[in-house]
């Protein structure tokens, strides 16, 4: 059975190998790990084999590995990518690093007010609903430039970017349609004069194309740790 150290060095590959073919530089794209369901111990494991940067989607789940792994608070970048409710929000500007799923105004400005002024701000992503489909979370493409504008106005946040989670796709090119489009979004907020320079997209399943259409972190679970 492959161990998360063989299959961290696959994925590894896998963007090296992305970045070759789009002609960008391996270090432009950062491996976020997706632990979520997975234990401290699997954390550890990833850790001791080279990842930095974890990514959680529930919020007392990641809590809880963070404890665990406070040693080690040092060395690791704590990034949530799940839905967040108002309720939730200062243990998360106390907690984490990066938030990548900010698609409300209110949100944003609670993890603002609420980021200890010792730490640096928080960064922060704006999740965008790409796809379109009603019931998903993601601020619509239309409501996005006021949106960042206002976010980035914001003294406790550092926005950085926009994060999509699209449907799922069978082929290459019918992936790389929805993460196009994300990027074409960061470019027009560049445009409007919004100093952004992340975009969280692929996954699994779709990384090498989120990489062609300039991701620069892909979020990674399954490929890591196992099928949840
Ligand atoms: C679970 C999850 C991932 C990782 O998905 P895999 O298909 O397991 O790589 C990435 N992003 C988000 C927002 C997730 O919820």
């Amino acid at each position: 059975m492959a161990t998360i150290p063989d299959r961290l060095q696959k994925v590894r590959a896998r963007i090296s190998a992305a970045c070759a073919a789009a002609g960008r530089s391996e270090n432009s794209v950062t491996l976020l790990a997706v632990s979520k369901t997975f234990g401290a111990d699997a954390v550890r494991e990833a850790l001791d084999a080279g990842a930095r940067c974890f990514g959680e989607n529930y919020v007392q789940e990641a809590l809880d590995k963070i404890a665990a792994l406070a040693a080690e608070r040092a060395r690791i970048e704590w990034h949530l990518i799940g839905p967040l409710q108002a309720n939730k929000t200062r243990v998360v500007a106390e907690n984490f690093d990066w938030v990548h799923s900010v698609d409300r105004l209110k949100i944003a400005q609670r993890l603002s007010q609420q980021r200890p002024p010792q730490l640096p701000p928080l960064q922060v992503c704006l999740q965008v609903n790409v796809s379109g489909e009603a019931s998903k979370s993601g601020v619509a493409p239309g409501e996005l430039p006021a949106l960042a504008h206002a976010v980035a106005a914001l003294p406790g946040l550092r926005l950085r970017g926009l994060m999509s989670i699209p449907e799922p796709a069978a082929d290459f090119d019918a992936q790389r349609a929805p993460h196009r489009a994300l990027r074409a979004l960061l470019e027009r907020l560049r445009g409007e004069g919004l100093g952004l320079d992340t975009l969280s997209m692929g996954m699994s399943a779709d990384l090498e194309a989120a990489v062609a259409e300039g991701a620069t972190i892909v979020r990674v679970g399954t490929a890591i740790f196992g099928a949840r």
